[in-house]
């Protein structure tokens, strides 16, 4: 026997294995990196999740199925004793209704502001279940297909061209266009006191780029001035709300993932490999493991070509 283990009795083991106790309740816990909740380790019971990010401003998260995928759609809404300022609906009637609910737990002052980040069906298509009264931003983009002849406006929209600043209950929120993303009328909230901001779709915490209506270089750009802001929280418009750290590191990630669809467009695009041959070629190594990127993957090849095409005006 090594001298070292000599008159090891066990009580020794026994002090061993406490410290060993210790130190794995105290290590860092690995959160995995994911979009999907079952990997996540969390169940449909956890959802739609409220969690408080500070005094007065809340992250929603309820989830949505995408074929057999399951993943959240997140909204943000600021608690004013002027009212509530919500950013983002969820996908239907039902959801928004529920979110409506939970909003109701939190305080009685009615809601007031909709901010729409995103003019997507899945963060638009309940908005009716908002109050009639309630006032809306969006960009002029999302504006004009929302008052179009296929949109979904119950209430009045007002047209936030770059920024517009509103103080509530002597909160202040600024609604900020920092580029067009995900759909061209990317809207985000930014609470510059309590330093969060609400990226809605211009932020896909560890979904695929999802490009169908996207403008993917500027998307980029769009995080990247994103990332200049004085904001400590991200909140992402699908994904899970993670821990500020988390999703800052996420938000580079997601500029990453985009970077990482963009080269491979480009290199098929260069190799002078048409773009239905590309979209069988492409390969996105890490990415794969991404969710819908089965569903998403040919549409951001597309959306590429047709920006290195000169056809994205
Ligand atoms: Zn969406």
């Amino acid at each position: 026997m090594p001298r070292i283990l000599a008159g090891f009795t066990m009580r020794d083991m026994h002090r061993l294995l406490m410290v060993i106790a210790v130190l794995t309740a105290f290590a860092p816990q690995q959160v995995p990196r994911t979009g999907d909740p079952v990997k996540r380790g969390y169940t449909d019971a956890d959802f739609p999740r409220v969690q408080k990010l500070a005094e007065h401003v809340y992250s929603y998260e309820q989830l949505r199925s995408a074929g057999s995928e399951k993943f959240t759609t997140v909204s943000l809404f600021v608690v004013t004793t002027e009212g509530v300022l919500v950013a983002d609906g969820q996908g239907s009637m039902e959801e928004t209704q529920r979110m409506v609910g939970e909003i109701a737990r939190v305080t009685r002052h009615p809601i007031t502001h909709i901010v729409i980040g995103s003019d997507h069906g899945d963060h638009t298509a309940g908005n009716a279940a908002f109050p009639s009264t309630a006032k809306a931003f969006a960009h002029p983009t999302s504006k004009a297909i929302l008052e179009g002849p296929s949109g979904v406006a119950p209430q009045p929209i007002t047209a936030v061209q770059d920024k517009m600043t509103l103080t509530m209950g002597g909160i202040e929120i600024q609604i900020l266009f920092l580029g067009r993303a995900h759909t061209g009328g990317d809207l985000s909230v930014y609470l510059p006191k309590e330093k969060i901001l609400f990226m809605s779709e211009a932020y896909l915490n560890r979904i695929f780029p999802a490009m169908r209506s996207a403008y993917p270089s500027e998307w980029v750009a769009t995080i990247e001035k994103a990332q200049e802001l004085d904001a400590t929280t991200y909140v992402p418009g699908h994904g899970f709300v993670e821990s500020p750290a988390i999703l800052k590191e996420e938000l580079e990630m997601a500029r990453k993932a985009l970077l990482q669809v963009i080269a491979e467009a480009k290199r098929l695009h260069a190799a002078g490999i048409s773009v239905e041959e590309a979209v069988k070629q492409a390969k996105f190594g890490d990415l794969d493991a991404w969710t819908i990127r089965s569903s998403q993957a040919a549409t951001a090849i597309r959306r590429v070509y047709l920006e290195l095409d000169g056809k994205l005006r």
